[in-house]
């Protein structure tokens, strides 16, 4: 989220201010616990649903720092964060609705800012393109949490999955919901398409080789003079 770029100065605010942030999804090592991590600074700790910023290089300065890069991070726009999660880095990312609060520094496209209240959870995509409907253990995590991943129905085969419902009830009762953004337009079954509509293109593209091979032939025998 460094495209954050040209910052004002340091504020505080008076009233929470919404954004949109990436997230990785998280799940206690004993199942009893949901949280997100960050997707730049701070991925190995994990933050619920109502948190303080800590100084991600353990500085003894309260976060945001103004001379150092810490503190929570959110876009102005959700189309922004979905932009976000079309980079392979973050396809495994949940998008999360916040409220942002307390000390926070103003940039053109978001804020950085110290206290943060997670409002909602929409899920990513799956890796296949769909929209999904379940959180997956995504095989990696850091000390005591496992990272879970967006999963669709197609995709989550026999692995043991979490509902989104079953998701917001451990990170405290937030509500999760399947990504809304625009959807791939599904791929036609190759039975389905019409062979009489092939038929045209294919003759056109043979009569075009045949044409070329034609042409190849006839000079070949102008250079070696037969025919
Ligand atoms: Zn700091
Ligand atoms: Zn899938």
């Amino acid at each position: 989220m460094r495209q954050l770029v040209r910052r004002t100065p340091r504020e505080r605010s008076t009233r929470p201010l919404q954004g949109y942030k990436l997230a990785f999804p998280m799940l206690s090592a004993d199942g009893s616990e949901a949280g997100f991590s960050g997707v730049t600074l701070g991925r190995t700790h994990v933050y619920g649903s109502s948190s303080d910023a800590v100084c991600a290089y353990r500085m003894r300065h309260s976060s945001p720092g103004g001379f150092c890069e810490c503190g929570f991070y959110c876009f102005h726009q959700a189309a922004d964060a979905w932009a976000l999660a079309c980079d392979a880095e973050y396809r495994n990312t949940v998008m999360l609705e916040v409220s942002a609060s307390g000390k926070y520094l103003r940039y053109e496209r978001g804020l950085r800012y110290a206290e943060q209240q997670v409002r909602a959870v929409r899920l990513g995509r799956c890796i296949c393109g769909r929209a999904a409907q379940f959180l997956v253990d995504a095989g990696s995590g850091t000390v005591g949490w496992r990272q879970l991943m967006p999963t669709c129905i197609a995709c989550v085969g026999t692995h043991p999955a979490l509902t989104p419902a079953m998701f917001g009830q451990l990170a405290g009762g937030l509500p999760v919901t399947s990504d809304d953004s625009p959807q791939l337009a599904p791929r036609p079954v190759e039975n389905e398409l019409e062979s009489a509509a092939l038929v045209p293109l294919l003759s056109a593209e043979v009569a075009l080789l045949q044409a070329r091979l034609d042409d190849v032939q006839a000079r070949l025998e102008r250079l070696t003079g037969s025919g």
